[in-house]
């Protein structure tokens, strides 16, 4: 890794206390990787991947398969968004306090260059119909934008 990413200005911190208790009101035991990885996710204000969060936490002496576990069981009890950006990744991301209903998740945009996810969480997305035909759609749960990030443009 060349240089560290830096969380943007809507990253916040978890303290360990409040990863816990998070933890339990999704009665899960606290272990130290589920409160690393809650800790982890919580300082970015976008999506990461598997990948991603192995890069930063094995150094700290983290299991990688371990940390997929985490990821995964921690997105079950509805602590975490999965994301299927459609490029065979997941993506996990920390549920903030106000988007507890599985309708109001925030959109993503992905750059089709670089690969890069962002989330959007200023923008609203609606499906209008343009005919007179019911919409044939089950249940939308995640947005994508897809396009050229400013750096990539
Ligand atoms: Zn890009
Ligand atoms: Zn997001």
């Amino acid at each position: 890794m060349a240089k560290e990413a830096t969380p943007g200005p809507a990253a916040s911190q978890l303290t360990v206390q409040q990863a816990r208790e998070m933890l339990r009101a999704a009665d899960l035991r606290s272990t130290a990787s589920r409160l690393a990885v809650l800790q982890h996710l919580a300082q970015f204000d976008k999506p990461l991947s598997h990948a991603e969060v192995a890069d930063a936490l094995v150094p700290q002496g983290f299991d990688k398969s371990t940390l997929y576990r985490c990821l995964v069981e921690l997105a079950d009890a509805n602590l975490l968004s999965r994301l299927d950006a459609g490029d065979h990744a997941w993506r996990f991301e920390l549920r903030r306090g106000d988007e507890h209903e599985a309708g109001a998740q925030h959109p993503h945009f992905m750059c089709l260059d670089c690969g890069k996810v962002t989330c959007l969480p200023e923008v609203e997305v609606k499906i209008v119909p343009s005919g007179k035909k019911t919409l044939a759609l089950g249940d939308v749960t995640e947005i994508f934008l897809k396009g050229h990030c400013t750096e990539c443009k």
